[in-house]
């Protein structure tokens, strides 16, 4: 897997004695978490994983080199039930993705270490991330965060419905793309399809809403494409994701400063 993680920051690349050397408490381990999943005819399965390297790569480079924050190796694999029967995508339960988060926490805590982030670029695993979170405070000596997408940052340009349903496979993911590894886009394929529209007033949304229908993505699009990635640019990708890393780099460097109160 590409990845764009720079290597000082790279935790798997360290031997045991440096791991051993660093400071316990002063010291950010960030655990990635995406998916293994369609994203259309014209992104690649490891859209997920590719754009979690690729956003926090760019937030670790901002932050000054002294700060010890280093990138575990991810969990590429994802709860990505709502694409199955779509060929290429693996997914793993909702019991499974949630024990793996829990044995590598275990094996952190276990010598010593106090601040861990979760950091998920996988819509279907967001419920799952900021339960484990929690659960891992509760059971471990562990400091933990929870940190999503583009960490809230605003994405100059992206129009409100793109903004509210480009689920999947839209404008957002296809110019990330386009923008660090456009040799994976097919943009001779592109297909458009919204779960619902902003401008519509309804009683039950698919989202991020307190009264909620469950979706699977073979309920309302074929390709498997749930946003429109024909806006997308290069451009685009490359100010979005200087916008996020920005905001990505402000989170971490918090959570790294966050009092420890355990
Ligand atoms: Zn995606």
């Amino acid at each position: 897997m590409k990845s764009w993680i720079p290597d000082h920051r790279n935790f798997a690349y360290l031997n045991w004695k440096q791991v051993d050397a660093l400071p316990r408490d002063g010291t950010l381990l960030v655990l990635p978490t995406a998916a293994i999943e369609q994203h259309g005819h014209h992104l690649p399965l490891a859209t997920d994983s590719l754009i979690n390297h690729l956003l926090l790569g760019h937030a670790l480079a901002k932050l000054p080199r002294e700060q010890p924050i280093y990138a575990l190796p991810p969990v590429h694999y994802g709860k990505s039930n709502e694409h199955l029967g779509f060929p290429g995508t693996l997914s793993l339960s909702a019991n499974t993705f949630m024990a793996i988060l829990r044995d590598l926490a275990a094996s952190l805590a276990g010598v010593g270490f106090e601040r861990l982030v979760l950091y998920n670029t996988h819509g279907g695993n967001t419920a799952l991330v900021d339960v484990m979170a929690r659960d891992i405070r509760a059971e471990f000596k562990l400091r933990t965060f929870a940190l999503h997408g583009s960490g809230g940052a605003q994405l100059e340009g992206l129009n409100p419905q793109e903004r509210a349903y480009g689920f999947h496979a839209g404008e957002v993911e296809t110019a990330l793309l386009l923008a660090s590894i456009p040799e994976l886009v097919d943009s001779s394929a592109y297909t458009v399809n919204y779960i619902a529209d902003v401008n519509q007033a309804q009683d039950l949304r698919p989202e991020s809403a307190p009264a909620i229908f469950a979706w699977l993505t073979r309920d309302i699009a074929e390709s498997g494409v749930m946003g429109d990635p024909r806006p997308a640019t290069a451009e685009k990708g490359a100010r979005w994701l200087e916008q996020a890393a920005i905001q990505l780099a402000r989170a971490l460097s918090a959570m790294l400063k966050f009092p420890n109160s355990a």
